[in-house]
């Protein structure tokens, strides 16, 4: 028969490793201050418009959505003054039902200076 202070010890140990756990699951589940802005600029309808004016404004997409964004190298911005969104043949631009360009591969608005990994010279 085990003695008592073993299983307080064994009892003790037990409490220790589900703390353990539960401090990663809570690290792991909130992250940092990335997913905590991200959570509150999501809307509860997941893929619903933004109530926002800028046309090509992104707090509407997921987060599903901006990491593909970012899994392509898309900056609203281009490092390489010749190689923008707008002379790349993967760019739909602004429209009259649509006041933001577009892009074939990824979901959200496309700055006409903007830049991916992906782009393709539109006049070849
Ligand atoms: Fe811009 Fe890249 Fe899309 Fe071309 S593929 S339009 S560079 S985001």
């Amino acid at each position: 028969m085990k003695s008592h202070y073993w299983r307080r010890r064994e009892f003790l140990k037990q409490v220790f490793q589900h703390a353990s756990l539960f401090s990663i699951a809570i690290v792991l589940g909130c992250g940092g201050a990335d997913n905590q802005k991200d959570a509150t600029s999501e809307k509860p309808g997941g893929d619903s418009p933004a109530q926002n004016d800028d046309p090509c404004d992104e707090t509407a997409l997921t987060q599903k959505d901006l990491d593909h964004r970012k899994a392509l190298g898309y900056t609203e911005q281009t490092p390489i003054p010749e190689k923008t969104c707008e002379n790349c043949k993967l760019y739909i631009p602004e429209s009259d039902i649509k006041k933001c360009g577009t892009c074939t591969l990824f979901k959200g608005p496309v700055t006409i200076e903007g830049y991916c990994t992906y782009w393709a010279d539109k006049n070849v």
